[in-house]
C-alpha cells in the first residue's frame, strides 16, 4: 500500500434538494474540513455539472491535491464522470473515493439531524479509505471487427443490416429454418395497417444477400468464451437433411411426403398443417426445405413406405440427404447482440377461458394466421373446420378479450404486454372489414393506446361499430351441443352482470419470456428482471447494454414492445456494438481481482462462484512444488468481489476493495467486523 502525504479534497454535492433538502451540507462541509489530511472541503449545488467538476480540477492543480472524495449520489451514477475529471488533471483516476450520501442517506432518511450525522460519518469513512487507494492502470484490448446477432426476428434482422451496412461482418444465427420471427406470422400491423409480410420480406431477403452477413438458420449457439472485443462462439448448424446448395425450393418433395399435411404447422400456430419435409411458410428465407427429424418416418423409424422415402425419389435436384450431420462452426466476434424475442402466453393456463376444450376459443396469434392471406384459409374467416381443414362457418358474433396472461398477478405476470390492446383493435377492425355484418365486442380492463397514431386508430375502430365493454370475463364455456360460447362477464361501468353469446372468442394473449430463456442466460451470463425478460444495464440510461460488456439486447427479449419500438431498440443495439467495433479498441475494468499466489490454496471456490467465468486454476511452481493457484482474466473480471467473499484464505481480493482498504472505513462507521 502506498504511503503519501495526505492532501485530500472533499466535495459535498447538494444534488439540488435531493441531498440538501435533508442533509445539512454546510455542516458536513465544516465537519469534513477538520478531518485528518483534508486540505479543502467545499459544497456545490451540482458537483457533476461542468462548474462542479471545474471546482475539483482547479483545486487539484492549485492546491496539489493527491486524493479526492466526492460525497454525492451512488458511484454507479457518476464515478466515471469524476474519474475523468481527475484524469484530466493528470491525477490517477483511481485516487477518487465516493461517499453515497443520496441513495444511502438523504433519500432514505427524514430526520435532518440524524441524516446529517450519517453523511458526516460516511465522509469520514471515505477519508479513512482514500489514502489507502492504489493507482490503477486502465488497459485496452483489441476488438474483433465482427458481431454475432442471435435471433432472426425483426430485431435481429434490423441490427444485422445496420452493422453490415456500416461495413462490418455479422453472423446472424436463427434457431428455426427461416428468419422472420413473429412478425412474419402477422397479417396487417397496427396502427397503419401495412401488410406485415410486404414490409418484412424485403429485409429478410436483404439479410440473406448482404455480402457482410453470414446467415446461419436452423442453427444455435452452443458455447461462448471470451470477453468484450474477443468472443469465440461455437455454433451448431443442425442437419436439414436437405443439401442447401442443391435445393431449389420447388416443393415437390413436400407434396410427395407420406405425412403430407398431417403435422401441425408451427408457423400457422397449429391451425394449418405441413408435411415432414417442409418450408415453414411460402416467403421463408432461405427458401430451402428442411426435414423434421422428430416426425420424418425415415429418420424416426428407419423406413418410409415400401419403395423408400418419396421426398428423395421425387427430388429432381437430388437434394434430400438422410446422411447429413450437424456441423459445429467456430466464430470470432468482438460484440454480441441478443435478439431472441418472446413466446405468447399459453392460454391453457387460463383454465376458466376453456381454450384447451373449445376450438372456437383461439389466441390472438392464431387469429393472425386465420386472417392472413397466406394462412390456411387463404384469409377467409372460417372457424370450426374439421381436421382435414374442411367445413366450418363464418362467425357472426365475435368476442375479443383483453389482458389474457398480462396484468394478472395470479398467473405471475404483473406487467402489461403493451401490444395486446392495439393488436385486438386491429383484429376487430379486420373482422369488420371482411365480415361487415358481424357483431364484434371487445371486453377490456382499460385501453392503453400510448403510441404514435394509436389513440386515433382506437377511435377509428370504435367508429366502425365495434363495441367496447369494460369488464374482465370470469368464464367462457360452451352452450350445449351448439357451437355457441358464453362469455360470462360483469360490465363494470354499468355494474351489471351479463352473459354474452359468441361463436368465436379471440384471447388477447400477452408476451412472455421464451421458455428456453435459461439457455441464453447461462450462455451469456445475462440477468433477468422480475418479469423474467432480460435485464438491461440501466433502465433509463443504458437500455440496450447488459452487465456483460460487449453484449447488447434488442427487441422483445428485453421486454414486450411493438415493431416500431423493436426496430428502434435494434438500431440502438447496433450502434452500441458499432461504437466498439469501429473504435477497434476497448478499455477493460481496472478494479479487477488480484491473487496473492503465495496465499492461494488452489481450492477453486473462487472459480465456482465467479459469475463471469473470469478465474481459472493454473499450475505454478511454489518452492519446487507444482501447485494450482487461481488466475484472473482481467478482461473478463468485473471486480464484483464474489471471489473474495468465497476465498477461505483471503488470497483473492478486488483492487480498491482489499481488506486493508475497507476495514478502516468500516471501523469509522462503528460496525463490528468480527
Ligand atoms: C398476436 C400478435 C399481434 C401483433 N401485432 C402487432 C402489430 O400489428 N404491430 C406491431 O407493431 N407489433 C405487433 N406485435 C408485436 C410484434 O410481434 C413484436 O414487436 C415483434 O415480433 C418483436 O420482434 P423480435 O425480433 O423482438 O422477436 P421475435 O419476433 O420473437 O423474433 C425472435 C427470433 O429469435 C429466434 N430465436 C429465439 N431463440 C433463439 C436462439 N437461442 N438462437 C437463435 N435464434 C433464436 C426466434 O426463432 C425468432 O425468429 C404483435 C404480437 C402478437 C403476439
Amino acid at each position: 500500500m502506498e504511503s503519501t502525504r495526505p492532501k485530500i479534497g472533499v466535495y459535498i454535492c447538494h444534488c439540488g434538494i435531493n441531498i440538501a433538502g435533508v442533509v445539512d451540507v454546510e455542516a458536513v462541509t465544516e465537519y469534513a474540513s477538520k478531518l485528518p489530511g483534508v486540505v479543502v472541503s467545499r459544497n456545490y449545488s451540482y458537483m457533476c455539472s461542468d462548474p462542479g467538476q471545474t471546482l475539483i480540477k482547479d483545486d487539484i492543480r492549485e492546491k496539489g491535491l493527491n486524493r479526492v472524495i466526492v460525497a454525492s449520489c451512488s458511484p454507479r451514477m457518476h464515478e466515471p464522470t469524476f474519474r475523468k475529471a481527475l484524469a484530466e488533471t493528470g491525477l490517477n483516476p483511481y485516487y477518487l473515493e465516493m461517499a453515497n450520501i443520496r441513495e444511502q442517506c438523504s433519500w432514505v432518511h427524514e430526520d435532518k439531524a440524524k441524516a446529517t450525522e450519517k453523511a458526516e460519518k460516511l465522509v469520514e469513512a471515505a477519508v479513512a479509505k482514500v489514502l489507502l487507494l492504489e493507482a490503477l492502470e486502465e488497459k485496452e484490448v483489441d476488438v474483433t471487427p465482427a458481431c454475432l446477432v442471435i435471433g432472426g426476428g425483426i430485431a435481429g434482422i434490423q441490427a444485422a443490416l445496420d452493422i453490415a451496412e456500416a461495413g462490418f461482418k455479422v453472423y446472424l444465427v436463427e434457431k428455426t429454418p427461416s428468419v422472420g420471427g413473429h412478425m412474419a406470422q402477422l397479417d396487417k400491423t397496427f396502427p397503419t395497417l401495412d401488410c406485415s409480410a410486404c414490409i418484412l420480406t424485403p429485409k429478410m431477403v436483404d439479410v440473406a444477400n448482404h455480402p457482410n452477413i453470414e446467415l446461419m438458420t436452423y442453427s444455435q449457439v452452443e458455447s461462448v468464451e471470451g470477453y468484450v472485443g474477443n468472443f469465440k462462439a461455437t455454433v451448431r448448424k443442425k442437419a436439414r437433411y436437405v443439401d442447401f446448395d442443391k435445393c431449389t425450393g420447388c416443393g415437390i418433395c413436400a407434396e410427395n411426403c407420406r405425412l403430407l399435411n398431417r403435422i401441425p404447422s408451427e408457423f400457422d400456430e397449429g391451425i394449418g398443417m405441413r408435411s415432414a419435409i417442409y418450408l415453414p411458410f411460402p416467403q421463408a428465407v432461405p427458401a430451402k426445405y428442411t426435414i423434421d427429424p422428430e416426425r420424418c418416418l425415415q429418420l424416426t423409424k428407419g423406413k418410409c413406405g415400401k419403395e423408400g422415402p418419396a421426398c428423395k425419389a421425387s427430388c429432381q435436384a437430388d437434394a434430400v440427404n438422410f446422411d447429413q450431420k450437424d456441423e459445429l462452426l467456430e466464430i470470432d466476434v468482438g460484440t454480441i447482440i441478443v435478439a431472441t424475442g418472446y413466446d405468447v402466453f399459453d392460454a391453457k393456463r387460463k383454465h376458466e377461458y376453456g381454450y384447451a376444450e373449445n376450438p372456437n376459443v383461439m389466441t390472438g396469434l392464431e387469429f393472425e394466421r386465420l386472417v392472413s392471406a397466406s394462412g390456411p384459409t387463404g384469409g377467409k374467416i372460417i372457424v370450426g373446420r374439421d381436421k382435414k381443414g374442411e367445413g366450418g362457418f363464418e362467425p357472426k358474433k365475435i368476442a375479443f378479450i383483453h389482458c389474457v396472461g398480462s396484468r394478472d398477478k395470479s398467473l405471475g405476470n404483473e406487467y402489461c404486454s403493451r401490444v395486446c390492446c392495439m393488436y385486438l383493435a386491429k383484429q376487430a377492425h379486420l373482422i369488420k372489414d371482411k365480415l361487415p355484418d358481424a357483431e364484434v365486442t371487445v371486453f377490456y380492463m382499460d385501453v392503453r393506446a400510448f403510441g404514435k397514431g394509436f389513440e386515433e386508430f382506437y377511435d377509428r375502430v370504435r367508429r366502425e361499430g365495434i363495441r367496447y365493454i369494460r369488464g374482465n370475463p370470469s368464464e367462457i364455456y360452451k352452450k350445449g351441443d351448439d357451437h355457441a360460447l358464453i362469455v360470462k362477464v360483469e360490465d363494470t361501468l354499468l355494474g351489471t352482470p351479463m352473459e354474452y353469446e359468441a361463436d368465436l372468442v379471440v384471447l388477447g394473449v400477452g408476451l412472455e419470456p421464451r421458455q428456453d430463456v435459461r439457455e441464453i442466460i447461462d450462455l451469456f451470463k445475462l440477468s433477468q428482471s422480475t418479469d423474467g425478460f432480460f435485464l438491461e444495464a440501466h433502465p433509463k440510461l443504458r437500455p440496450v447494454d447488459t452487465a456483460s460488456d460487449g453484449i447488447f439486447l434488442a427487441g422483445c427479449c428485453q421486454g414486450p414492445k411493438d415493431i416500431p419500438d423493436t426496430v428502434a431498440q435494434a438500431k440502438g443495439a447496433a450502434s452500441s456494438a458499432l461504437t466498439l467495433i469501429a473504435r477497434g479498441k476497448v478499455k477493460v475494468e481496472a478494479q479487477v481481482s488480484a491473487v496473492n499466489a503465495d496465499e492461494c490454496r488452489g481450492c477453486g471456490l473462487c472459480v465456482e462462484v465467479c459469475p463471469f467465468g473470469a478465474i481459472e486454476l493454473v499450475e505454478t511452481n511454489r518452492q519446487g512444488n507444482i501447485v494450482n493457484v487461481a488466475s484472473v482474466n482481467e478482461a473478463l473480471c468485473k471486480g464484483c468481489g464474489s471471489c473474495a467473499s468465497a476465498c477461505l484464505s483471503g488470497a483473492i481480493q478486488p483492487k480498491s476493495f482489499k481488506d486493508e482498504q475497507i476495514l478502516p472505513q468500516i471501523a469509522v462507521l462503528g460496525v463490528r467486523t468480527e
